[in-house]
């Protein structure tokens, strides 16, 4: 029995025979296919749209891949980035790739709203809609909806339908090198929760597919400029509170302290992880002034710490349990700071 037989059992249960059929109907006859993810995509939304992607041209699909906006440098290795259309560089082409789409992929959001720009154009679209998603509490927006909030990455979805599909032989090297993404970084290496004997399977189906993966570590995590690097520091000395008795840590970077390190989209990824590695930290909160007056918030906990309902009841957002994110609007720093700490003192109180 090969490896990829040997995991048909463990797929997704989301990936029924009913919903198998019912996108396999929706893929027959050479149908105008659009992939998307959320905005402010991240190796998990761009990996999946990509590995998708690599999979579909394989077995000569007509398929493109439009996003609502660009992701964090430190992805840009990934191939087939080049071939991406991006919203808000050319919305007319965008919007119209969409409108003009048979078959339209949603990706790692499970909400118009998540994908920032593009949420007109996906609700009007004539297109069938395929979500495929982690995140808990999804809309009911998608024809067909694969829901799977246990699962730790949308990537590890992706290959779940490529062994239960019969499609496994199309998983070509780039393929692998963008699913392989998203299931690292969606899962902080691996060490998430939702990791599961499955995943590791999936992994090591992915390596007998010739995937080098310590490649993809190293273009993803270790090419990082100097700045960036450097920016961690700075928040780490001289922006973080520990809230001792609450376990809870908290960084703000503002617009000044950015601007400082010449701040570029993605140069903050992984720092709320280093406020939950410090001993005692059960909750890591990172702040980040966007733009005058908004403040993109990113949660992280441990254990059954649910950060989800956090984001969701005070700063407009969601996630999963144990990473969640949102968005604070209209303040300035200074005044998102003031109702983080109210809002933490009446959850801890709670
Ligand atoms: P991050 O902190 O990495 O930006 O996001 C962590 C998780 O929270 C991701 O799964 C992401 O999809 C979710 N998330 C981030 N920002 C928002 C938001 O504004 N709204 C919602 N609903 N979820 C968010
Ligand atoms: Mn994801």
């Amino acid at each position: 029995m090969t490896t990829e037989e040997n995991l048909l059992g463990q797929v997704s249960t989301s990936w029924s025979p009913e919903n198998l059929q019912t996108l396999d109907g929706m893929l027959a006859g050479n149908p105008i296919i659009v992939i998307t993810a959320h905005r402010s995509p991240d190796g998990d939304a761009v990996g999946s749209a990509l590995g998708l992607w690599h999979l579909l041209l394989a077995s000569g699909a007509n398929a493109e891949v439009v996003l609502p906006d660009r992701f964090a440098s430190f992805l840009d290795w990934m191939p087939g980035t080049d071939s991406i259309c991006f919203h808000e560089e050319d919305s007319r082409r965008a919007e119209s790739k969409v409108a003009e789409a048979d078959v339209l992929f949603c990706l790692d959001f499970n909400g118009p709203n998540r994908a920032g720009n593009l949420a007109a154009a996906i609700t009007s679209s004539k297109a069938r809609l395929v979500m495929i998603d982690h995140h808990r509490e999804p809309d009911d927006f998608a024809e067909l909806a694969i829901s799977d909030p246990t699962c730790g990455s949308t990537c590890e979805l992706v290959c779940d339908w490529a062994l239960a599909s019969g499609r496994w032989s199309s998983m070509s090297l780039d393929a692998a090198k963008c699913l392989y993404t998203g299931l690292v970084t969606d899962t902080g290496s691996f060490r998430f929760p939702s990791v599961s004997a499955h995943t590791h399977a999936v992994v090591a189906a992915l390596l007998h597919s010739g995937l080098n993966h310590a490649e993809v570590h190293e273009s993803t995590f270790d090419d990082q400029s100097l700045n960036r690097v450097q920016l961690h520091g700075f928040a780490l000395s001289e922006r973080l509170k520990i809230w001792d008795e609450a376990g809870i840590g908290v960084i703000a970077l503002d617009l000044e302290d950015l601007n400082r390190f010449h701040y570029v989209s993605g140069d903050t990824e992984g720092l709320v992880n280093r406020i939950l590695g410090i001993r005692g930290v059960e909750m890591a909160i990172f702040m980040r002034e966007s733009d005058p007056g908004k403040v993109k918030m990113s949660l992280r906990s441990k254990g059954d710490l649910d950060v989800q309902a956090l984001a969701s009841q005070y700063f407009d957002g969601g996630g999963h349990t144990n990473a969640a994110g949102g968005v604070l609007l209209g303040m300035s720093m200074a005044d998102a700071q003031a109702k983080v700490d109210e809002a933490l003192n009446e959850w801890i109180r709670s």
